[in-house]
């Protein structure tokens, strides 16, 4: 039998409704998982999804990706690259593989939900492909990283990681949790495809993946854009539902959607993808600065898009334009200090060349964070690493989860944005963080950051070695990546003036 071309047949399959006659539609489709924004039945009838796909095509699409993604990494597999590669593109690949598979795994849910709870036919096809996506993202990356265990103990987190309460991961799952896993359909689809996928997948995916090829990783940068084909496809949930929500004039509700997923999925990349862009990667590999990807990437696209929609750019772009040039640059010194509270090793990648490079690339950056690592490096280059980790814990902020931090000197930016709500002291990292907390404070309020958990005493013992315990790396946690190499021309210039 001769098969129909998809177009005879997808309009109509694509819009299989039904009117429910045993259940109230409130009762299939209660408005807190589904939609509380009350969208016409109408509206949601004409979802028009702008990337159109049969399952048969997308059966055959991801097979040809696995496949290719799969044979690269036989071919490669004598290479052995993990064991011979540089340090510090080690701690990328081992950051990369603990700290992601968990969250494209939980997307399979999101994605799940949006499948059963989106009003639209368009939308629930869709998302069921976004499912198997999640699932398949999951699975390869740890496919791929579990090949190194057998070189560094470090990768078994990527199982481990999101059992585990490191106060990395409780920032990433507080986030995630947020966008994602505890929002109706229409909510959880603007945060995730719009703020999270369109927004900051294209600098982790593609953006990663120059840098991965360039530094002759071929076989991470092939599966990145693999996996990116497919956030570009599932990204484009949203579009419509902006469209359908600006049109009924609920502009309001989205825009605030946005605002809050676009700064809480910012926070957590500075990090992901800031460290490794502007530290980890070896500075004659690095193919741009993290701020010029952002920019690119994040800052003009992005900026484009939801203009294209209808919004405008989230109330506090100036504040985010501002943090481009510090915040993760704190965090970069911040979880070196820390090293031994995180899984893998830390690289400070602060020689001559390296602080040459930065402050070429943000201006100010010697003045700035070059005076603090200044004195890490005297410490060291006088023999006392352990004057390097400090005996305190630091203020974390209670939104993004992460250290609070700034610039100290002028401007002195470093300042704590405090909350006292009923009865208890919040603190957050900007005035940004408070703004989202104060949107919705019954969500947020009965969280308890690392620190908090610490000094409320769920930590017990209450001695750092109960904190490193808790957070699951005593006696395993993060080392400096170089064993302090980099500190031999600092060292020589020492000696030279002795
Ligand atoms: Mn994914
Ligand atoms: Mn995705």
């Amino acid at each position: 039998m001769a098969l129909l071309q998809r177009e005879e047949w997808y309009d109509i399959a694509r819009r299989t409704n039904w009117t429910p006659k045993y259940v109230s539609e409130q009762e299939l489709f209660p408005d807190e998982m589904s939609d509380p924004y009350h969208l016409p039945m109408s509206d949601w009838d004409a979802y028009d999804e702008p990337y159109k796909v049969s399952y048969r095509e997308y059966v055959k699409t991801q097979r040809e990706k696995d496949a290719g993604a799969y044979s690269v990494r036989t071919a490669l597999e004598r290479a052995n690259y993990y064991a011979n590669a540089n340090p510090g593109w080690r701690s990328i690949q081992t950051l990369f593989y603990t700290a992601v598979p968990f969250v494209e795994y939980a997307s399979a849910s999101a994605f799940g939900r949006m499948t059963r709870f989106g009003k639209g036919a368009g939308m629930r096809n869709m998302a069921s492909f976004g499912s198997l996506d999640e699932m398949r993202h999951c699975q390869i990356q740890l496919s791929f990283g579990y090949e190194n265990l057998k070189h560094n103990p470090q990768i078994d987190w990527a199982q481990k990681s999101c059992h585990s309460n490191n106060w990395a991961i409780i920032g990433a799952r507080h986030t995630f949790d947020d966008l994602e896993h505890t929002r109706d359909v229409v909510s959880s689809s603007i945060m995730t495809n719009i703020c999270f996928e369109t927004a900051f997948t294209n600098l982790q995916f593609i953006a990663f993946a120059a840098d991965a090829a360039k530094e002759g990783d071929y076989n991470f940068s092939h599966f990145l854009q693999s996996i990116q084909t497919d956030e570009s496809r599932h990204a484009q949930i949203g579009f419509p539902l902006v469209k359908m929500l600006v049109k009924s004039g609920k502009k309001k509700d989205v825009q605030k959607l946005v605002d809050i997923g676009f700064w809480r999925t910012w926070r957590q990349f500075a990090v992901l993808m800031g460290l490794p862009m502007d530290y980890y990667m070896p500075l004659e590999k690095r193919e741009r600065s993290f701020k010029e990807f952002m920019e690119e990437w994040v800052v003009v696209q992005f900026e484009r898009q939801i203009l294209d929609l209808g919004l405008e750019r989230p109330w506090y772009w100036d504040i985010f334009l501002k943090d481009l040039d510090y915040f993760h640059h704190s965090q970069a010194l911040g979880i070196w200090l820390w090293r031994p509270t995180v899984w893998w090793d830390s690289v400070a990648c602060v020689g001559p060349q390296e602080r040459e490079w930065l402050e070429k690339k943000y201006p100010g950056w010697n003045a700035t964070w070059g005076t603090l690592w200044d004195t890490v490096i005297a410490n060291l280059v006088d023999g006392h690493p352990e004057k390097t980790i400090p005996a305190t814990l630091p203020i974390m902020c209670n939104m993004s989860q992460l250290a609070i931090t700034g610039i100290p000197g002028k401007p002195w930016t470093l300042r704590v944005y405090t909350l006292d709500y009923e009865g208890r002291r919040y603190n957050f990292g900007t005035e940004v963080d408070r703004w989202i907390f104060l949107q919705e404070p019954e969500r947020y309020k009965g969280h308890l950051s690392a620190v908090d958990r610490y000094v409320g005493g769920v930590v017990q013992p209450q001695t750092p070695e109960g904190m490193l315990k808790y957070m699951g790396v005593l006696d395993q946690g993060g080392k400096d990546a170089y064993d302090y190499s980099w500190i031999a021309p600092y060292r020589e210039s020492r000696s030279v003036a002795e």
